[in-house]
C-alpha cells in the first residue's frame, strides 16, 4: 500500500477507550496510514506539536479537555484552524452534533462503526474514492440495524381462550373483577377452525367475538349438562344468525338426551325463544369412542369423577396438547397429604384412567375449587380439593398448569393467595410445574 501513497498520511486518533483506539490504529496502519494514539485531550494538543497530524480523529468524550474544547482550541490556534478533523462519537444528540459541524467539522463517524465506513470516511479527507459498493453494502447493513425488533405470533400457532372461568354459578363485584365472573366456556383454535368448549356464561362473550368473523361451522363441546356449562347458550348470539352451522357434542347422558336438555333450557316456561325460532343448522353428536379430528386439532375425551356424564377434553396439535378438566373430583375423600403417595399407590387405582389420560400433555386446565378446609366438608360434591389437584398436576407430568372453575366464594384476594399456596404446595413436592389461575378473557398459545 505504501507505494500507492506519494506521501506519508498521518493520522492521529485521540480515543481513551483502548480496544477502540487499537482498532481503529490496525484498520488504518494496514491501509498504509502512519498512526499515533492520544487517551485524553491534553496528550492530543501535545501530540499535535510532536506527530504533526494531517488528519485527528476525534473522541468527543474524553477524559482531561473534552472534544469540543480540543475542537475549540483547534480552530482558536492560526495553525491549527484548518486542520482536517473526524469526530467519531457515540453521542447522536443534535445540538451537540450542531456544535461540532459549527467548529468546521465536515465528517462525523457515529459509534458503533463499520469497518467499511471509518476506513471510507478517512480515504474520502484524503481524496480517496474508494469501492461505493462495499460502503453501500455496510450503510445498508447499518440500516437494518436500526430497524426496530418487531417479533409476532404466528398465526398458525393454536390458541385458548377462556370466556368464562367461574364454577357452579356467575358472580359480580368489584371483587371478582380481577378473575371474572362468567362461568365455563373456552374457545379453542388454530387458523379458521374454532372449537368452544362448554357454554356457560362466558359464551355471551364469545359468541359477539365469534360472530364478528360472519357465518361459519362451529363445534360446542360440552363436557356436561349442568347449569354452569350450559347456561349461557341461549345467549350465544350465533344461534341467531343464519348460516351460522353448530355442531354439539358432548357424552351419552344418563337420562335426557343432549338434544332434549339443550331444548328444554328453552322451554316458553324458562325462556322467550324456543328452540324452533334459532336461525342457525344444528347437529347434536354424541362422543364416540374415535378422537374428533376438527382443522388440524384431535379431540378426545374421558369421563371424569364428577355427577352425571361429566368428561374432560384433550385437545392435540402438531405443536402440544392440552386438557381441559373443569369438574372432576380427584382422589375422593383423601383429606391427608399428597406427599407419601407414590405413582403405583393403590390409593390412585380409581384415578388411573384419568392419569394416563393426562399423562404428557403440555398445558394442564385443571380445577382445584375447593381449599383442603373447605373439602373436608364438601366430600363427593364432584370437585378437588388444593392438594390433591397438586398431586394430579404432578402425576400428569405437563409443563404448566392452569387452574380453572374458581368457587364462586372464592374472590380474588382469596385466589390470589390461594395460588401463592398452591405454589407452596407444588413446592413442597419437588414438582416444578408452572401454575397460574385462569381469568375471563385470558389468552393462551400452545
Ligand atoms: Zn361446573
Ligand atoms: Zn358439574
Amino acid at each position: 500500500m505504501a507505494d500507492a501513497m506519494p506521501k506519508e498520511r498521518r493520522v492521529l486518533v485521540v480515543e481513551d477507550v483502548e480496544p477502540l483506539a487499537f482498532l481503529m490504529t490496525n484498520l488504518l496502519r494496514n491501509q498504509g496510514y502512519a498512526v499515533e494514539v492520544a487517551g485524553d485531550g491534553e496528550a492530543c494538543m501535545q501530540q499535535l506539536r510532536t506527530f504533526a497530524p494531517d488528519l485527528i480523529i476525534l473522541d468527543i468524550m474524553l477524559p482531561r479537555a473534552h472534544g469540543i474544547d480540543v475542537l475549540k482550541r483547534l480552530r482558536e490556534n492560526e495553525k491549527t484552524r484548518r486542520l482536517g478533523v473526524i469526530v467519531c462519537t457515540a453521542k447522536t444528540f443534535k445540538p451537540d452534533l450542531d456544535q461540532i459541524r459549527a467548529l468546521g467539522v465536515t465528517e462525523i463517524i457515529v459509534k458503533p462503526f463499520e469497518k467499511e465506513v471509518f476506513l471510507r470516511t478517512v480515504g474520502r479527507f484524503f481524496g480517496q474514492t474508494g469501492d461505493l459498493g462495499q460502503e453501500k453494502l455496510a450503510a445498508e447493513k447499518a440500516d437494518a440495524e436500526s430497524q426496530p425488533y418487531l417479533p409476532q405470533i404466528s398465526p398458525a400457532t393454536n390458541f385458548i381462550r377462556f370466556w368464562g372461568t367461574r364454577g357452579s354459578i356467575p358472580v359480580s363485584a368489584a371483587r371478582y373483577v380481577r378473575h371474572g365472573g362468567n362461568t365455563s366456556c373456552v374457545v379453542v383454535g388454530r387458523g379458521d377452525e374454532s372449537v368452544i368448549i362448554d357454554a356457560g356464561s362466558g359464551i355471551r362473550d364469545a359468541g359477539l367475538e365469534l360472530a364478528k368473523a360472519g357465518p361459519q361451522k362451529l363445534h360446542l363441546f360440552i363436557t356436561h349438562t349442568h347449569w354452569d356449562h350450559i347456561q349461557g347458550f341461549p345467549f350465544f348470539a350465533p344461534i341467531y344468525i343464519p348460516g351460522f352451522e353448530i355442531a354439539i357434542y358432548g357424552a351419552s347422558t344418563f337420562g335426557k338426551d343432549l338434544q332434549s336438555i339443550f331444548r328444554g333450557q328453552l322451554d316458553r316456561d324458562y325462556f322467550p325463544i324456543q328452540f324452533e325460532d334459532m336461525k342457525a343448522k344444528f347437529e347434536f353428536h354424541i362422543l364416540g369412542e374415535k378422537p374428533i379430528r376438527i382443522g388440524g386439532l384431535k379431540i378426545s375425551w374421558e369421563f371424569t369423577n364428577h355427577p352425571a356424564a361429566t368428561v374432560g377434553f384433550k385437545i392435540e396439535s402438531a405443536r402440544q396438547t392440552v386438557a381441559y378438566v373443569s369438574d372432576n373430583e380427584f382422589l375422593q375423600g383423601h383429606l391427608g397429604s399428597p406427599h407419601r403417595i407414590q405413582p403405583e399407590d393403590p390409593i390412585l387405582l380409581r384415578d388411573q384412567k384419568m392419569i394416563g389420560f393426562l399423562k404428557g400433555v403440555d398445558l394442564l386446565i385443571h380445577e382445584a375449587q375447593y381449599t383442603n378446609q373447605e373439602y373436608a366438608q364438601k366430600i363427593g360434591w364432584g370437585h378437588t380439593s388444593l392438594s390433591n389437584a397438586c398431586l394430579l398436576a404432578s402425576l400428569s407430568g405437563a409443563q404448566r398448569w392452569v387452574v380453572t372453575h374458581h368457587d364462586p366464594m372464592h374472590d380474588d384476594d382469596f385466589l390470589e393467595a390461594k395460588l401463592n399456596l398452591t405454589k407452596e404446595i407444588l413446592r413442597s413436592m419437588n414438582c416444578s410445574i408452572a401454575v397460574t389461575h385462569a381469568h375471563d378473557g385470558q389468552i393462551d398459545y400452545f
